[in-house]
């Protein structure tokens, strides 16, 4: 999976949700930069993920 941000092929790492849109998944650095706006929750999202846990 590769972060979803325009023009970046990093790996994605880190899963955001955010309340006035779709979530993203995105790379670490974007992660930083993204997860600093109020509302934003960042979840660690390795590979494979944890779907089967539920949220
Ligand atoms: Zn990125």
């Amino acid at each position: 999976m590769e972060c979803t941000e325009e023009g970046c092929d990093r790996a994605a790492v880190v899963e955001l949700h955010i309340p006035w849109g779709d979530n993203r998944t995105v790379c670490a650095p974007h992660a930083r930069v993204l997860g600093r706006q109020d509302g934003i929750v960042a979840d660690p999202n390795p590979d494979g993920g944890d779907e089967l846990l539920g949220d």
